[in-house]
């Protein structure tokens, strides 16, 4: 059976391939890799480290792109490969732009749609925006919807979808993370040079989400800033998203904190490491929301709504939102209170066994 695989960003990449390379093993698919490059530098990072090659790449990314743009031209340019390769199955992850246009190409193109991280939901358009529409819209086409947890299966269910076209398989990042992990104890990584790993307490933070650019970054990273230079035994390390939107305000506010390394983001192994070697991690992103538990760091989320809501239940994960005051505060509780830091790291990962490839390519080859 042939399948195309469709993504273009850093995460997308990250969670499909073990997905990839799992289905490349077995002699029943024949599976080709399809890049949109949405986001160019940071996706080509990861191909490298999972040595995934592309067949197609459609090299779409410009600069200051908005989304309609770019949605109209994933769906035209994905019309070639589609009537090149005649896949039976295109295979798509998550909430990206990408996701939503190439289901919908697919959809157009007569083949059938696997949709991986299926059923995550806030149930507000606006948040995360444009992500929220966009998983929808794909739940509706899809055929496999590929849930990580009961939870997000539940959430099909209660839109409609048949229990038959759902399969809960753990989440692929717990994969890509054990595929990873092993690798990385023997790293002694360039970047971490002069960052003082031994004698202070380093808390990790990512941001990028749309919703939070302007003033909901432009607050976290005061309450950060403020933090910093009221407590000298903790190092800020901020790996900083390439988008102007996100790079502008962090380096404005940030740049000049002496106890705050502000770096580029990190390749994937340099980022597990480092989320290995960090007391806590301030976060908008998606994937770290899924790995920290699995790595036992509490993770400190800087949202006000989450699609991911088995870790803040286990107890892993707080949703803080961007109120700076609260953040502080969230942050000063896990400095300084060590039942209370015990009680959020030994909390239980929900996300999975490393399992979900293996049960997505048994799925399918029992079913395509
Ligand atoms: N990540 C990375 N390098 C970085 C920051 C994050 O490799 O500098 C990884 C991280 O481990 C996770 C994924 O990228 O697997 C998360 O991507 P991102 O936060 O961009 O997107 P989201 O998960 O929010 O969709």
């Amino acid at each position: 059976k042939r399948i195309l695989f469709v993504f273009g960003t850093r995460p997308e990449a990250i969670k499909l391939a073990p997905v990839i390379k799992a289905l490349q093993n077995d002699a029943f698919f024949d599976v080709k890799v399809c890049l949109t490059a949405q986001h160019r530098e940071m996706l080509d990072q990861v191909l490298d480290f999972f040595k995934i090659e592309a067949w197609y790449d459609l090299d779409l990314m410009r600069k200051n792109q908005d989304l309609f743009d770019l949605t109209a031209r994933i769906l035209t340019a994905l019309k070639q490969p589609l009537a090149e390769f005649k896949p039976d199955l295109v295979c798509v992850h998550g909430d990206t732009t990408t996701t939503m246009a190439a289901s919908l190409a697919a959809f157009y193109a007569g083949c059938k749609v696997a949709h991986i991280e299926a059923g995550l939901r806030t149930f507000n358009k606006q948040s995360p925006f444009p992500e929220e529409l966009n998983r929808q819209i794909t739940g509706r086409i899809a055929d496999f919807h590929f849930a990580p947890t009961a939870t997000a299966s539940a959430n099909l269910k209660a839109e409609g979808i048949a229990g038959e076209h759902i399969f809960v398989t753990g989440n692929t990042v717990i994969d890509a993370l054990q595929l990873t992990v092993n690798k990385v104890a023997a790293l002694q990584p360039n970047f971490a040079r002069g960052i003082p790993f031994q004698n202070k307490k380093i808390i990790l933070i990512t941001g990028h989400r749309r919703e939070n650019f302007g003033d909901g970054m432009q607050r976290v990273c005061e309450a950060l800033r403020d933090l910093a230079l009221a407590r000298p035994d903790v190092h800020l390390v901020y790996p900083v998203h390439l988008n102007p939107n996100v790079k502008n305000t962090v380096f404005d506010i940030l740049g000049n904190v002496r106890n705050c390394s502000l770096i580029d983001p990190l390749q994937y192994p340099d980022f597990v490491w480092l989320m290995n070697r960090s007391y806590l991690i301030v976060t908008d992103s998606g994937g770290v929301q899924e790995e920290a538990p699995a790595l036992g760091k509490p993770v400190l989320v800087t949202r006000d709504t989450t699609e991911r809501p088995e870790a803040v239940d286990a107890g892993t994960v707080s949703l803080i939102g961007t109120n700076p005051e609260k953040l502080r505060q969230g942050i000063l509780t896990l400095l300084d209170d060590k039942q209370h830091y015990e009680t959020m790291s030994k909390a239980h990962n929900p996300y999975g066994d490393g399992k979900a490839s293996q049960r997505i390519v048994q799925v399918l080859k029992d079913n395509l």
